[in-house]
C-alpha cells in the first residue's frame, strides 16, 4: 500500500454545482431556506475512507483528512496540543456549533464535553477510521446529526500513540488479518500507553494529562479492539465502572447511561454487549463487568469524576464491520451526551461534592460473584477438539457453525474490600519533584510551607512489598504492599507541599498518594529510595557508642540483660546483641521504609 499517495483518498475540495446556483436565484425566501437545507443534507462526504477495502489511513493521511475538514468547516478546528515521544505533536480536533473553541467559553454555555481517544493501541485502528467518518458526517449535518452540537462539544484525538502508528507493518498483530497494515502496540519509547496514564513515562501521557485537566471531559471514550474471546458481536463496551464513582454518579451509570446506550445501540445495525470478560472458560457460564484501575484510560477518567469508557471492537469480524459498529457507538454516545448534558454535568458536580466529604475511600475491590443480572448473549459453541490446520493437532476454539443465543449471567458489582481513612492534608517533601511534576499536570491545588517546621503527622511504614523479577512497562511494579501507621514528629522544610485533600482532585490524590492504592506512585517505584538502609553498624566500630548508650539508659540496659539471660542463642551472639541495641534505640533509622508523604487527619 505504500505506493499509494494519501491524497488519492481525498475527494476534491469544491465543485461547481449549477443546480445549487439555480436554487439560489429562486425568489421566495422560505423556499430558499427549504432548498438550502436540502442542499446541505445532500453535501457529499469530504473524506473517502477505505475501510471497506481493509485499509486504515497512515498517520499523515489521518492528519491531512482532519486538516481538510478544518479548512472546510468554520465550526471545527485541528490544533496541536503538546508533545509525544515520537517528536510529533499530539493533535486535537474540536467540533462545536460555532467557531468558539475555548474550553472555558464552551463550558460556560452549559455544554457537555465528549472526548474521544483513538489509536492508543495502533494495531486497533477501528476508532481512527470511525472518528474520521463520524466527524465528516457530523460536520456536513448528515440526517440532522449536527443537532447534538447545541448541547455538546466533540473533541477527537486523531491518533494518540503516534510513534506506534508510524511503525506500520502487516506483522504487528498476529491475531488479525485485516486491515492489511497497522501500527504497533509499543509507542516511540516502546511503552504500552494504556498502562501509562498515572506514571506518565511518556510525553504522550503528559500531554494527555494537560488536555484532560484543561477540558475536564464529562464523557470520555477510548477506542480499542480485542481478541479476548469469540462471539457474534462486532463491538463491546467496558462502561464506566459504577463502583468507582460516588453514589449519585454510580446511580446515573447504572440507571441511565447503561440502559440507554444499550437500547440506543439496539436500534441500529450493530448490537452492543458488555466486553466479554469471563471468569469461567466459556462465556456461556457468565461474564463480568471489567473494572479498570487508574493506569488505564477509563480508570484514569474515573479519578476525575469523568464518565470514561472503552469500546472493544471484535478482531474476528470484518474490518468494515468493526469500523461501522464503532461509528454507530460514537454516534449513540454523542447523542446520549447531548440529550443528557444537564444530568451528566450536574451528576458530576454533585458527585465531586460527595467525594469531597467522604470519611473513608475504597482502595481495593473484588468482583462479587453472588450478584448478577441475566443478559442476552449471542455466542458460538466452544470446541475443545478442533483440528489445527497448521499443526494437525487438537486445539480449543469456537465453532462458527454453531451459533447460539442464550440468557447468561452478567456479574456487574465490585465490592470494596479495603478502605483508607481520608486525611485532611498530605504533606509532600519538595524533594519528590517527579511526583510534583505529575500533580501539576493534572492541576492539583496545594500551598508551600512558609518556614522550616516540625509537624506531628501520621506516617505509613512499608512492612512488606513484592516486585516482579522482570520489569513491567519500565518499572518493577510493587504488586503486594502492606503498611502500618505511626504518629511522629517529622521535620519539613520551607517549600514542601501542603496539599488539602478535600479538593476536586480528591480521588486522584488518594489513588496516587496512598501507597496501597492500586496504581499509586509508591507501587510505580517513585519512592523506592526509602526501601533500603542508609546507615548501619560495624561489629567493633559501634562498640563504644553501644556501651555508652547502655550506661546512660539503665532501663534499656535492664531489658537488654534480661533478654540475654533468657535467650541462650542471643547470649552467644555478639552480632545479635549489637543489632538489638542498634535497632531498638534512637540509632534505628526512622526513615527506613517510612513513606515520606505525611498525613494530617
Ligand atoms: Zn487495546
Amino acid at each position: 500500500m505504500s505506493i499509494l499517495s494519501y491524497r488519492s483518498f481525498l475527494t476534491p475540495l469544491t465543485s461547481f454545482d449549477p443546480i445549487f446556483i439555480m436554487k439560489r436565484i429562486l425568489p421566495m425566501a422560505a423556499l430558499f431556506i427549504l432548498l438550502l437545507n436540502i442542499v446541505i443534507a445532500q453535501t457529499k462526504p469530504l473524506l473517502q475512507l477505505k475501510y471497506e477495502e481493509n485499509y486504515t489511513p497512515t498517520y499523515e493521511e489521518v492528519i491531512e483528512m482532519y486538516s481538510l475538514l478544518d479548512r472546510n468547516y468554520e465550526n471545527a478546528t485541528l490544533i496541536k496540543k503538546g508533545q509525544t515521544d515520537s517528536g510529533k505533536p499530539l493533535h486535537l480536533f474540536i467540533i462545536n456549533n460555532s467557531s468558539e473553541f475555548s474550553p472555558e467559553k464552551i463550558k460556560s454555555k452549559g455544554k457537555s464535553v465528549l472526548l474521544i481517544n483513538n489509536g492508543i493501541h495502533p494495531g486497533e485502528p477501528a476508532g481512527i477510521d470511525a472518528s474520521l467518518w463520524y466527524a465528516d458526517d457530523l460536520l456536513r449535518n448528515k440526517d440532522g446529526m449536527a443537532e447534538i452540537l447545541k448541547n455538546t462539544v466533540i473533541i477527537i484525538i486523531p491518533v494518540y500513540s503516534i510513534g506506534g502508528h508510524l511503525n506500520r507493518s502487516a506483522y504487528n498483530r498476529s491475531g488479525q488479518t485485516t486491515p492489511f497494515e497497522t501500527g504497533f502496540r509499543g509507542n516511540a519509547k516502546n511503552l504500552d500507553l494504556n498502562r501509562d496514564f498515572t506514571k506518565c513515562d511518556s510525553e504522550n501521557a503528559k500531554s494527555f494529562s494537560k488536555i484532560f485537566a484543561e477540558w475536564d471531559p464529562d464523557m470520555f471514550l477510548d477506542t480499542h479492539t480485542t481478541n479476548g474471546s469469540d462471539h457474534q458481536y462486532s463491538v463491546t463496551l467496558i462502561p464506566p465502572s459504577p463502583d468507582l464513582f460516588p453514589p449519585i454518579m454510580e446511580k446515573f451509570i447504572r440507571e441511565s447511561f447503561i440502559p440507554t446506550i444499550y437500547s440506543e445501540m439496539g436500534k441500529g445495525e450493530y448490537d452492543l454487549i458488555p466486553y466479554v470478560s469471563f471468569i469461567f472458560r466459556d462465556p456461556k457460564l457468565g461474564i463480568n463487568m471489567t473494572q479498570e484501575g487508574p493506569r488505564y484510560s477509563s480508570g484514569y477518567a474515573s479519578m476525575f469524576h469523568s464518565y470514561g469508557m472503552m469500546t472493544e471492537s471484535h478482531i474476528y469480524k470484518d474490518y468494515a464491520d468493526r469500523v461501522k459498529s464503532c461509528y454507530q457507538f460514537i454516534k449513540a454516545l454523542a447523542k446520549f451526551s447531548a440529550e443528557n448534558s444537564n444530568e451528566i454535568i450536574n451528576s458530576r458536580k454533585k458527585g465531586i461534592k460527595e467525594s469531597m466529604v467522604a470519611i473513608k475511600y475504597p482502595i481495593e475491590f473484588k468482583l462479587d460473584t453472588t450478584i448478577y443480572q441475566m443478559i442476552e448473549f449471542k455466542g458460538y459453541e466452544t470446541d475443545e477438539n478442533q483440528i489445527s490446520p497448521v499443526s494437525g493437532l487438537k486445539r480449543f476454539g469456537y465453532d462458527h457453525s454453531k451459533p447460539y443465543s442464550n440468557r447468561i449471567r452478567y456479574f456487574d458489582t465490585w465490592e470494596p474490600i479495603s478502605f483508607e481513612m481520608v486525611p485532611e492534608f498530605y504533606i509532600l517533601p519538595q524533594s519528590y519533584q517527579n511526583v510534583i511534576e505529575r500533580m501539576d499536570l493534572v492541576g492539583v491545588d496545594y500551598t508551600k510551607l512558609p518556614n522550616d517546621t516540625t509537624i506531628e503527622v501520621t506516617v505509613n511504614y512499608i512492612d512488606e512489598f513484592s516486585s516482579p523479577p522482570r520489569p513491567y512497562n519500565g518499572h518493577y511494579f510493587h504488586n503486594e504492599v502492606s503498611t502500618h501507621t505511626e504518629v511522629q514528629e517529622v521535620k519539613y522544610y520551607k517549600g514542601d507541599l501542603l496539599i488539602p485533600v478535600r479538593q476536586e482532585k480528591i480521588k486522584y490524590l488518594i489513588e496516587m498518594l496512598e501507597p496501597k492504592a492500586r496504581d499509586s506512585f509508591f507501587r510505580w517505584n517513585f519512592f523506592d529510595n526509602i526501601l533500603d538502609q542508609r546507615e548501619y553498624f560495624s561489629s567493633y566500630g559501634f562498640e563504644e557508642n553501644a556501651l555508652k548508650y547502655l550506661n546512660e539508659h539503665p532501663d534499656f540496659k535492664a531489658e537488654f540483660l534480661k533478654k540475654r539471660e533468657s535467650d541462650q542463642e542471643f547470649a552467644n551472639s555478639h552480632r545479635a546483641q549489637l543489632s538489638y541495641i542498634y535497632n531498638n534505640t534512637e540509632w534505628a533509622e526512622k526513615t527506613l521504609r517510612r513513606y515520606p508523604v505525611g498525613k494530617i487527619y
